[in-house]
């Protein structure tokens, strides 16, 4: 690959740096290497790029791709990105808020579609909740976050890192970590460590349940007062407490367990007993 200096170009336009923007722009090839090559990018590929911030990562992914579309919020990066990326005629920008954006629009009658983003972490989780529970067609997200927060996607029951956000993440995809990342390969430098994690999603959600907000209602209650039993974290879900139990004996699962100890299909069994007692109640 040849080599791109984020530096050069930072210096070029006398760009400055925004700490609310999240902005930590890439400066080291073997991760931009490590992120294309753990993406699988290739000419079939239609790839959705969050926060080009000067296109760093971006030339990489329109050598190999059928085409990339990125999505930047900063108004001073767009010329910037304009002028730097203009020798590419399958590049496409859009200057908008990443969370405000319909990616149906984007993807339109594409294929194989990827996205693959170094995310700026202050919006980490509401961006992955939002591409992940809206539904679209993406094939797999290749995504540079904070290193807790990839090892809360990638944890698996019955340790501390595993939580609401496990599952979320863990009922749409199978997860897989790329490579760490340490600060030293960022300019300016962030105050965490990195993990490039990438999210294969299936074509089935991991589990079958019958009411999908019941669901995840429950594994949030479930996470938000970890001391807390099950019983406790989710006695207001819409049952009385002999019912509640009801559910969990019917689940074979004991109330006095807490959230983080139950697997994914665990919880779809209780959420759907839950369903099922709260459906006959208000059938009465
Ligand atoms: N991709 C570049 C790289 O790897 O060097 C920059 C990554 S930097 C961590 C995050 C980028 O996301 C910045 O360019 C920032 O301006 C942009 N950004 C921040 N919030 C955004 C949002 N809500 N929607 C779209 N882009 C956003």
């Amino acid at each position: 690959m040849e080599h791109f200096n984020t530096k050069d170009i930072v210096e070029k336009y006398k760009f400055k740096f925004s700490k609310s923007l999240g902005q930590n722009f890439l400066i080291d090839q073997s991760v931009l290497e490590d992120i294309v090559q753990g993406a699988d990018v290739s000419e079939e590929d239609f790839i959705i790029e969050i926060g080009p911030g000067v296109g760093t990562l971006t030339r990489e992914l329109l050598k190999k791709a059928k085409a990339v579309c990125s999505i930047e919020l900063d108004s001073d990066l767009i010329p910037i990105l304009e002028e730097e990326l203009k020798d590419f005629n399958n590049f496409n920008l859009i200057h908008k808020d990443a969370l405000k954006v319909d990616f149906n629009e984007i993807i339109g009658e594409e294929k194989s579609v990827k996205l693959v983003a170094n995310l700026p972490y202050y919006v980490t989780t509401p961006i992955i909740a939002k591409l992940l529970n809206e539904g679209y067609k993406f094939k797999s997200l290749t995504i540079m976050i904070q290193k807790e927060v990839a090892e809360r996607i990638n944890a698996k029951p019955d340790c501390k890192e595993f939580g609401a956000l496990s599952v979320l993440v863990q009922y749409y995809c199978d997860t897989h970590i790329v490579r760490k990342v340490s600060p030293a390969s960022f300019v300016p430098r962030p105050k965490v460590e990195s993990i490039v994690i990438r999210l294969d999603k299936l074509s089935e959600p991991r589990v079958k349940v019958k009411d999908e907000n019941l669901f995840f209602k429950i594994v949030r209650e479930s996470f938000n007062m970890r001391r807390k039993t099950l019983s406790n974290s989710i006695k207001n879900i819409g049952l009385d407490k002999e019912k509640l139990n009801k559910a969990f004996a019917k689940s074979n699962i004991d109330p006095k367990r807490r959230g983080e100890t139950l697997s994914i299909d665990e919880f779809a069994k209780l959420s759907d007993n839950i369903y099922d007692l709260i459906s006959s109640q208000d059938n009465l």
